[in-house]
């Protein structure tokens, strides 16, 4: 059979299925607000290459009542994304702080002699591979 497309898939009953479910996993309210009286929606949480709409696991899937899912699909806010952005800026500069703080410990304490075997070693690879 040819691959189906989404809208087809979601039509088909094994989908019907699957969703049901789900819906009944979850009580038949949204798992993100609770709301029990707005439409719900069965949404992916992750898409894999090739899998048909119903071939999901049971963690791969989750109710959404239509608002839940409109800001799903609708991602983070721009000033949402900044903060994202900046907390992941700065834990980087902590990150960074932390690796050569730790490096310079290591090669202080550890392996003081690091330094000059990778000369050594840069040398020798010059050597055998000439620029
Ligand atoms: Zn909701
Ligand atoms: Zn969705």
């Amino acid at each position: 059979m040819a691959r189906m497309s989404y809208a087809e898939q979601l039509t088909h009953p094994k989908w019907q299925r699957r969703r049901l479910e789900v819906l009944d996993r979850a009580g038949f309210r949204c798992e993100r607000c609770l709301d029990d009286e707005t439409t719900l929606h069965v949404h992916h949480k992750t898409y894999r290459k090739g899998a048909l709409a119903w071939e999901y696991e049971d963690h791969e899937l989750v109710v959404l009542c239509e608002d839940c899912h409109t800001d799903e699909h609708r991602g983070p806010s721009i000033d949402g994304l900044a903060a994202l952005v900046a907390g992941c800026l700065e834990k980087a500069a902590r990150d960074d702080r932390w690796v050569r703080e730790q490096r310079r410990l290591y090669f202080e304490n550890v392996d003081p002699d690091f330094e000059r075997r990778r000369v050594d070693m840069l040398a020798a690879l010059d050597a055998r591979f000439p620029r």
